[in-house]
């Protein structure tokens, strides 16, 4: 609950039309794309400028309410759910483009901005901001930046955090923090700007990133390659990667995921296919179909029935349609869909392949296997139903089973999800205890009383 005297206040700050307390409207940011119990929080809040954010925050420390900010609440940890005593702070009107400059090459935008609609605008001045997420027609920068979001095109672009120069933040206390800047090396104070890539709203809330851009690729070639096994496919990925190949995406599709797909996409899969590789090499136009060639050679030398190249632009854009419909594809099959990012060294992707299969048998469970296998991380993605419990603890237990095992093989819990609450229990696993204890003692440093999205990453 939240006092009459704090909802007067909101009001005041962002006007009545800008701060939702009805339940139907609170339902609606009680949950995120993480599969957990939703909370109701007290009310959500919708500035429209900067100054309203700053002073949102500084009313909430002041009264000692918690805050959590939502972007598009498309992240798959947990991370937007709220506190019944909270507020959830949304950022769909902080969605401007600042500014894009094309002789420096930086955007600066707020935190609200759709990921696509940045990357769309770039590229008709002829640059590139490569992070793409699956779910970027939806998903927002300042989420993007808080969960340092990878995408297809990690393997050879890297993720958000390397394209974030610097940002304005507000402190828990709604002071305004600077870091970063817009020249391409900075070398001043800490790296502050490293620090709040990835924390979650825990540290601070965003309200200006600046981001890096590069020249668009001139030339890209995608390919279709068709496996009768998913061991061949996984091969294939290690063995492209130890031929010193890049491809800007190297995504991999099991039997189960590509009948999903085709089923919803309509794109021309070809669903008897043990497992696919979908493939983009880009780059100077001399060298692309150069690179093309040695990996078609290399595909069929490693077992594939057929590689098939996009002829145009329409057939390239249908193929990774057809892969960032994936989630939403497995979604049509079950009541509950659990999508896991536990990623291992590239060189393991084979054997984290036939591992998931083998726990899939183990505890009898439906997993579809995706994902970006170039860069190690595939998402097994576990069908159920929440409501089936028996069914549900083996799914549990097939989860942690899943998580020791990427450990075992070197790995980490997430390639891309983050910790928010779904793995802040498993944390300690990989990072160890007093990683957690240091992590804990700076949160406490910078918020001590715990008013920044309680729960996330570091547990209660
Ligand atoms: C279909 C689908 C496909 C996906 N594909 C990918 C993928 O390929 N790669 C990938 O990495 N993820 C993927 N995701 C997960 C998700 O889209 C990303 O985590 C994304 O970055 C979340 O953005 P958002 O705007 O929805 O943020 P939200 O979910 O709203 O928030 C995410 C986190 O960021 C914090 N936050 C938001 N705004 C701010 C701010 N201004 N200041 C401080 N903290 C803030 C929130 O508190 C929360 O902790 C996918 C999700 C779906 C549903």
């Amino acid at each position: 609950m939240i006092r009459q005297s704090i909802i007067k206040a909101l009001q005041k700050i962002v006007g009545k039309e800008n701060l939702l307390t009805q339940k139907e409207d609170m339902l609606t940011y009680s949950y995120d794309a993480a599969v957990l119990n939703p909370v109701i929080p007290a009310a959500a809040v919708i500035p429209e400028n900067t100054e309203m954010l700053g002073e949102i925050i500084a009313l909430c420390h002041e009264n000692r309410i918690p805050v959590t900010v939502r972007g598009s609440g498309t992240n798959l940890s947990g991370g937007t759910i709220p506190e019944t005593s909270g507020i959830v702070l949304l950022t769909s009107r902080l969605n401007k483009i600042i500014e894009i400059n094309e002789a420096d090459m930086y955007a600066v935008v707020e935190p609200g901005v759709v990921t696509a609609n940045l990357a769309a605008q770039v590229e008709k001045m002829g640059l590139f901001y490569p992070p793409d997420p699956g779910s970027m027609a939806v998903s927002t920068l300042g989420g993007n930046v808080a969960e340092n979001a990878g995408g297809l095109r990690g393997l050879k672009y890297g993720v958000t955090k390397d394209y974030v120069m610097g940002m304005r933040f507000f402190d828990c206390q709604g002071n305004h923090i600077k870091t970063g800047s817009k020249t391409v090396k900075c070398a001043t104070g800490y790296n502050l700007t490293g620090l709040m890539v990835g924390s979650e709203g825990t540290l601070g809330i965003l309200d200006r990133i600046i981001l890096k851009l590069i020249p668009a690729p001139k030339a890209r070639v995608a390919m279709v390659a068709v496996y009768n096994t998913i061991e061949q496919a996984s091969e294939t990925v290690a063995g492209i990667i130890s031929a010193r190949i890049l491809p800007a995406t190297l995504e991999i599709l099991d039997n189960f995921t590509i009948r999903a797909v085709e089923n919803f996409s309509k794109a021309g899969l070809p669903k008897d296919a043990g497992a696919l590789l979908l493939i983009e090499v880009d780059g100077h136009p001399a060298l692309v179909g150069e690179e093309a060639e040695q990996i078609r050679a290399l595909c069929l030398k490693m077992g594939a029935n057929s590689i098939e190249k996009a002829e145009n632009e329409a057939q390239r854009d249908r193929i990774w349609a057809a892969r960032r419909s994936a989630l939403s594809a497995l979604a049509q099959l079950k009541p509950t869909l659990i999508l896991e990012d536990a990623t291992v060294p590239r060189s393991r992707i084979p054997d984290m392949v036939s591992a998931i299969q083998g726990i899939a048998n183990t505890y009898k469970i439906d997993i579809g296997t995706f994902g970006h296998a170039g860069d190690g991380n595939l998402h097994p993605t576990i069908l159920t139903d929440r409501r089936n419990k028996e069914e549900f603890k083996r799914v549990e237990k097939a989860i942690e089973e899943i998580f020791d095992t990427a450990l075992a093989m070197g790995g980490t819990l997430s390639g891309e999800h983050g910790t928010g609450l779904a793995k802040a229990a498993f944390l300690e696993k990989e990072a160890g205890v007093s990683s957690i204890l240091f992590s804990r003692r700076l949160r406490a440093a910078l918020d001590p009383h715990n008013i920044l999205n309680p729960g996330k990453i570091t547990g209660a």
